[in-house]
């Protein structure tokens, strides 16, 4: 039982009492303060619930920390997600987009798809060298 419910009981202990006595004025005084308490106790019952959905929330963010410090981003929308001596790839659009941990699957050299959202990307530095004393050269990765 709540403080406020103890002070509810006891007020209407009271209020019968002035009752008893005929005192319509503190009798109805008590009944003000009754309905008082009671918005009081709707406003604690509120504050109670938004307090734990802070909490719920703070959990999440916490939550949210940690897994950020477990990921190593590159250029590319792919990054390494590290986590009790375990390593794997991951979707940088799921995370960033909806906090979730997608592995991705590796689909040729250098390139990796995500299950979820099909995001196409690669992990680390992507750039084109250019060999201009080969005419014949369409570029190629590099690091290569
Ligand atoms: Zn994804």
């Amino acid at each position: 039982m709540s403080i406020i419910t103890d002070v509810l009981a006891l007020l209407e202990t009271v209020r019968k009492k002035a009752e008893e006595i005929n005192d319509s004025k503190i009798s109805a005084e008590l009944a003000a303060l009754q309905g008082a308490i009671m918005k009081l106790q709707q406003e604690n019952f509120e504050v109670i619930m938004e307090n734990q959905e802070l909490k719920k929330q703070i959990q999440l963010l916490h939550s949210i920390e940690v897994h950020e410090n477990n990921i190593e981003r590159s250029n590319g929308a792919i990054a390494k997600y590290r986590k009790d001596n375990k390593q794997f790839m991951i979707c940088t659009n799921c995370w960033d987009s909806n906090k979730k941990i997608i592995q991705v699957e590796k689909s040729d050299s250098n390139n990796y798809r995500c299950p979820n959202c099909d995001n196409y990307s690669y992990f680390g530095d992507k750039q084109i060298h250019i060999d201009y004393n080969n005419s014949n050269s369409n570029g190629s990765e590099w690091p290569f």
